[in-house]
């Protein structure tokens, strides 16, 4: 396996010139190549119209499907092409069946606005949701998930990467339980997609969401739902229109057999060309290469955050991915980002609000997010915890 070539990842990433971008988990850069389709594509329909550009750039935007299969280890038609991952996400499990009794196991990682559609639907439907333990480590705890199931278990949904820990949960584990049940498995792959290899296959889940703005380094606007050939036709999407779904005659619809059945006829045509372009993009350095150098720059900046006083580091579980977060004793999440921001170094604050459970189980009410990417410099990691040591010693 050839390792990635920096220098160049950073010549074609006009974001390095600007900026120590550490904010790869909320929008990464985008690379020339993408943003060159994207500007492309929007050029061509002010010059000869949207329609004629669809046309025009039919492989293109097909392109989306099987750059999306072969990333995904899945079929073309498994695909769906959604504005994000919280609409991805939504659009599997809304359309699943599920009323008094049912039971949802989740995890304490959840996104936030996954938690709010569990409690939305139990309000609705009488389901109910139950929170998996965590294990020592801080990962899911797979031995307590097998515990829980039952036959009124309906539904396993999981992020396999939280949005601001560190922690890698244990997706192909927790596939291996969900598939011995015989239960579906919904995996929020939102951070994971693009930072490292992600096979539906050998996670086991049925249903996946990713967007294109983080890891793949796609355009904001844009995201995807993978949804197993085996359960397209079980799905009902909650909302139809005339993509999803044919008219036949006043009475009668039939809705499509493959993904594109949770999608929308009006999208995002230029997001689309050029998602497909990122994840071709990431093809082309290839996503074990982009995972072991995502992991060894996480590594060290967390090594180096560490050694500092008055620092904590918050991630958990024993396999950690590249997102870094963590407090500095005495002064706010949100004053250490625009601290560093004044050293053109970006990261995010993040508050509870997208990892409520985790964090009331942490005790914390935020944490300072640092997110490293492929294109990322030792250098710029060692600006970075030289800087946090600087706020720590004032
Ligand atoms: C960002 C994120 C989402 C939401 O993605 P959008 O594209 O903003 O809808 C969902 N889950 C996790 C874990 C995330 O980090």
């Amino acid at each position: 396996m050839t390792a990635i070539d920096v220098a160049r990842a950073r010549a074609e990433t006009r974001g390095c010139e600007e900026r120590n971008h550490l904010n790869h988990a909320g929008a990464s850069l985008m690379p020339v190549p993408v943003m060159d389709t994207l500007l492309d594509y929007l050029r061509s329909e002010e010059r000869i119209g949207g329609y004629e550009t669809a046309d025009r750039y039919r492989d293109l935007l097909e392109n989306f499907y099987d750059a999306s299969a072969r990333l995904l280890g899945c079929q073309r038609d498994e695909v769906a092409f959604i504005e994000n991952a919280t609409r991805a996400w939504d659009m599997a499990f809304y359309a699943m069946d599920l009323g008094p009794g049912d039971r949802i196991l989740t995890s304490i990682a959840e996104y936030g606005s996954n938690v709010i559609a569990y409690l939305h639907r139990a309000k609705r439907t009488g389901v109910e949701v139950e929170f998996v333990p965590d294990d020592a480590d801080g990962q899911l705890d797979v031995a307590a998930l097998e515990r829980m199931i039952d036959d009124r278990v309906k539904l396993i949904a999981v992020t396999h990467i939280p949005t601001a820990n560190g922690l890698i949960n244990p997706a192909a584990a927790i596939g291996r339980v969900a598939r011995g049940a015989s239960v579906p498995f919904l995996l929020d792959a939102c951070q994971s997609v693009g930072q490292m290899p992600v096979d539906v296959s050998e996670l086991g889940c049925d249903m996946l969401s990713a967007t294109g703005r983080k890891f793949l380094r796609g355009p904001r606007g844009t995201g995807l739902l993978y949804v197993r050939r085996a359960w397209i036709e079980r799905l009902d999407p909650p909302m139809l229109d005339q993509h999803a779904a044919v008219l036949i005659d006043k009475d009668t619809y039939q809705v499509r057999a493959d993904a594109r059945r949770f999608e929308n006829w009006e999208c995002n045509f230029p997001g689309k060309a050029a998602l497909g372009r990122a994840i071709d993009y990431a093809h082309h350095w290839g996503l074990k290469a982009i995972r072991d150098r995502v992991f060894a720059l996480a590594d060290r900046l967390r090594a180096g955050l560490s050694g500092i006083p008055g620092v904590q580091v918050m991630d958990r579980g024993p396999h950690k991915c590249g997102i870094v977060t963590f407090q500095i004793d005495g002064t706010e999440p949100a004053a250490v980002k625009q601290s560093l921001a004044a050293k053109g170094i970006n990261v995010s604050a993040s508050d509870a609000s997208g990892n409520r459970v985790l964090f009331d189980r942490l005790g914390v009410a935020g944490v300072v997010r640092a997110s490293v990417h492929y294109c990322t410099s030792e250098d710029e990691v060692d600006q970075a915890v030289r800087e946090v040591h600087k706020l720590a010693a004032a």
